[in-house]
Formats: structure tokens, sequence, C-alpha cells
């Protein structure tokens, strides 16, 4: 739900979710939910819903490549908040991020820095901690199988096939996740990849300290981090219709053409020798439309994969993560409620994929020395004109019935929707908007407005005067006479 940060602080209303008796725990025991990929995602998945009372069982194999990511504090937080205290633990101390974009340095951001196989193996040491029965078993397939599923596995070093019958699937298996013949379609971003490649450090430039830094050029952009372990990585990403990689033999060649080019290459790798090959990485951003259904749901970036630009896919993961055991637990608790469930869960998402690719969209416009080529021509345009950030007037306020997550579960309720917050707002510091607004429409003045919000708000008319305040400047309603 989105809120405010200027909203007056009010006492939160009673919570609107049921709470959970030890009965309906017990009943929840014997749901079994198989949760496929051991990432962000899957983990974070797996144990809301074991927080919830459902036996979730986590299948995990491991990356073919070792990436180095990076994230904002929001993930930090996130990760605390989720109790995922050891993944939080492999998170780097901050350190900058420079950019390098249409040629001037850009104000330095934070970033923490990630290296991704001891982020993914100490998720999964929470996932067990939190009670989520993980195993390490990469799955072949999973189909429905009469009223339950059935989900096939190949164990490890040689042991077998194994079947295991289930209620439910989270499918999270990032982008290999496969993309079966009843899932019915994918919006593309322009198809994009990026190159990894770790570096042995060469001679001291005299800047030795952590951080990262990203430059754009004619085809594409590079991002350079170094860890505080002085190791060197750079992730060359470029459109994949212009690009023609050459064979293996020669990637080594063909990325040191690009990166001996630009000015922070010195930088970073002035004298280094690369470590093995680059790695192709697949980064096209791709939003899967049919995202849910009465017996399984697709969280992070099996539903949407993001632009790397922004770095945001981590983030992405998580909060649709954090939707979806509500999602799951309101299907099986309460199948009246399961097409609204997943209708908010598909609403979402795709709410947030296109906010992240418009955020991509006006970074990628503000680097404009290369308009001829492709990179730069589909990017500055994808995925549409809309503005990020819609202007909101009064007429263009509705108050109207959409789901919303309430506790643990989906709900249909009265918000408020505007063009910048389409799938609506329903509380703000704990408060139910819609109302406070209809009253405040229907008042002559501004004092009858304030007379008539104090009714709502425990007769406290400075807490009224604060709201009317507020919905007036968040532009929903109209001056009064
Ligand atoms: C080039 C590039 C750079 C990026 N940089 C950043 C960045 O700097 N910051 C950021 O926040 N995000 C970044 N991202 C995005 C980030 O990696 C993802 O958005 C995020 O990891 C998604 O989490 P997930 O849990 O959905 O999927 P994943 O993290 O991909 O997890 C899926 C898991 O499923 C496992 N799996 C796959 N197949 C099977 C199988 N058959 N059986 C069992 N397990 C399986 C995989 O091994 C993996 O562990 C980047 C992405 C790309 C492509």
């Amino acid at each position: 739900m989105t809120q405010n940060k200027r909203a007056p602080r009010i006492k939160k209303p009673q919570q609107q979710a049921r709470k959970h008796d030890p009965e309906q725990i017990r009943m929840q025991k014997k749901i079994g939910i198989a949760v496929l990929g051991g990432g962000p995602a899957g983990v974070a998945t797996a144990t809301g819903l074991v927080r919830l009372g459902y036996f979730v069982t986590l299948f995990a194999a491991p990356r073919h490549f070792a990436a180095l990511e990076s994230v904002s504090e929001h993930v930090a937080e996130g990760l605390r908040q989720l109790g995922l205290t050891e993944a939080l633990a492999t998170l780097s101390a901050p350190s900058p991020r420079r950019f390098f974009w249409h040629g001037q340095e850009d104000a330095h951001q934070e970033e923490r820095l990630v290296y991704r196989p001891d982020f993914d193996a100490a998720l999964l040491r929470d996932a067990r901690r939190l009670g989520v029965r993980v195993e390490e078993a990469e799955v072949k397939s999973w189909q429905p199988d009469g009223r339950r599923l059935t989900v096939k596995v190949q164990l490890p070093h040689g042991g077998g096939v194994r079947s295991l019958h289930t209620d439910f699937v989270v499918e999270a298996r990032g982008r290999t996740a496969p993309f079966p013949h009843h899932v019915t379609g994918r919006r593309r971003g322009a198809e994009t990849m990026s190159l990894l490649q770790y570096w042995h450090p060469g001679a001291a430039t005299g800047n030795e300290h952590p951080g990262s830094a990203v430059q754009s050029f004619a085809d594409g952009w590079v991002w350079f981090a170094r860890g505080a372990n002085g190791r060197v990585y750079s992730q060359l990403t470029l459109d994949v219709e212009q690009t023609q990689l050459p064979s293996k033999a020669h990637l080594n060649k063909f990325c040191r053409g690009y990166l001996k080019r630009l000015e922070i290459s010195r930088e970073f790798i002035k004298g280094a020798t690369p470590v093995d090959l680059p790695y192709p990485r697949a980064s096209t951003s791709v939003l899967t439309y049919d995202m849910a259904d009465e017996k399984s749901l697709r969280v992070g970036d099996a539903a949407v994969a993001g632009d790397p630009l922004p770095g945001n896919g981590i983030l992405l993961a998580l909060s649709t993560a954090l939707q979806a055991s509500a999602v799951i637990h309101t299907q099986l608790r309460f199948p009246e409620r399961a097409v609204l469930a997943q209708e908010f869960h598909r609403q979402r998402l795709s709410d947030l994929f296109y906010r992240f690719a418009r955020t991509g969209r006006d970074f990628y416009a503000k680097e404009t020395h290369w308009p001829e080529t492709a990179f730069w021509q589909t990017r500055h345009h994808w995925p549409d004109a809309e503005p990020l950030y819609p202007p909101t007037t009064p007429q263009t306020v509705d108050i109207t019935y959409l789901p919303v997550l309430a506790g643990d579960e989906i709900i249909e309720t009265e918000v408020v929707a505007t063009p910048e917050h389409p799938l609506g707002i329903w509380q703000v510091d704990g408060v139910e908007v819609a109302p406070l607004l209809r009253l405040a429409r229907s008042a002559k003045s501004e004092a009858g407005a304030r007379h008539a919000l104090s009714g709502l708000l425990n007769h406290s008319s400075q807490h009224a005067a604060q709201w009317l305040f507020w919905l007036q400047e968040q532009g929903w309603l109209a001056d009064f006479e």
C-alpha cells in the first residue's frame, strides 16, 4: 500500500484481516507447497508461507555463474524485516557508485555489493533456520496430477529422479523458469545481454577503494565494481540484435575491444588479466502476463524481470515475494476469493514492472550522444511514452473497489485510485482514506468538510484539519467555493 510520508499521525484502526487460530494452523500444516528455486524471491516466499503455518519444500539448484550485483539500503532493510539475517550479513558495507553518463560524472550514490554465490548460499541457510524444508535438487518438471500436482526433481551426485506430490507450486526459478504452453504471453523489452567477467588486479592506480562505476558508450554501457578484497568485476551490457558475439575463444578479445576505449577501464582494470572467459547473461526486461492460476504462482524474475541498469532486481524479487504468501494463503484458505487474489498479484507485479521500466527509460533518455544507434534508440522509448508520475487532478481521482493486502489476506475494499496509483490507496498511517475523501467531497465549505471529517476521526478537530490539508495537498480535492 502506498503511503505518503507527510500524512498526519493517527491511531491505527483495528487489524482487518482475520487472526489465525491454532486449529487453522494445524490444518495448514497438512497443505504442501513446493517452491521451485532458491533465489531471493523463492526464499522470501517460502519463509512467508512457513510463518503462515504451511509445510513448504524448496528445491534449489546452484547457478552456473558467480555474478556480482549491487543493492540499495531498501534491500538491506527488507532482508532484516524478513529475518533473512545470514543473507543480510553477506552484503558489503555501503560504497559509492559513480555514473559517467551523457559525458558527465553524476552525483555519487551509495550501494552495497552482493557476491551472489555467498548471498544465495546464505539465503538457503536462512530458509532452513526459518523452518523451510530445503532440498538441493534440480527441478525437471511439474504438472497436474488429479487434484494435486507432481514435481519431478533430479537429485545431485547421480541420485536419480524423485517425485513429490504437492498442493501448490511457486515458480521461482528466475529467468530460467520454463514458459509452459498454457501460459499465454509475455511482454519483452529490447533484447539485451550482459557479459560478466572477473579480473586479477593489475598495477595500482591509486584508487583501490571498494566501489563501482557505470559508463555509457555508443553500443551500451559497462559497470565496473571492486569489492573489499580488491577483486574487480566488469559487466558489459549490449543489444542482442546489434551484436555479433564471436566464438568462445575470442570472447575475451571482443570484450577488451570495448573496454579499452573507456576511461573508467583504466581505473579498474589497468594491467589486469581476465579470470576465465566472459559469461553471457540474458538481461532483457520480461513481464509474464499469466503469472497466477488456482494451483501455481510465479514470483520474482519468473514473473517480472527488469533491466539491470537501475539494479533493482533483488528489490523487485523481494517485493513480489512479500505479497505472494498472502496471495497463496487467500487462494488456499478462502477459495471464494481465489480469483481476486490472482488478479491482485497480476496487477501489482505488472504495476511494479512498468514503474521500474519507466524509471529505466527516463535514465536511458538522459544519454543523448548516440541517438542513431539501435541500443539507445529502442531504450529511449521503451516501454511506452507514459510519464513515470502522471499528474493528479481532482477529476482524475476515483473512489472505487479494488483488491488490497490486509494482513495475511487479499480482500476487496474501497480505495482511492489516482493516475499515479491506479491500484488504489486504501489506508495511510492506518486510516482508510476513501471515506475521508467522500465526506470531504460532499461538504459545501471547508469548515463543513472539517466538521464532517472530525466525525470519522474520534471527533478530533485537529486531526480533521490535518487530514483535510493532506487531501488537498495530494490534489484529490477541488477548492471550496
Ligand atoms: C546482468 C544482470 C545484472 C543484474 N544486476 C543486478 C543488480 O546489480 N542488483 C539487483 O538487485 N539485481 C540485479 N539483477 C537482477 C537479479 O539478479 C534478479 O532480479 C534477482 O536475482 C531475481 O531473484 P529471483 O529469486 O526471482 O531469481 P534468481 O535469483 O535467479 O533465483 C532463481 C534460483 O533458481 C535456481 N534454479 C534455476 N533453475 C532451477 C531448477 N531447474 N531447479 C532448481 N533450482 C533452479 C537458480 O539456480 C537460482 O538459484 C541483475 C540481472 C542481470 C541479468
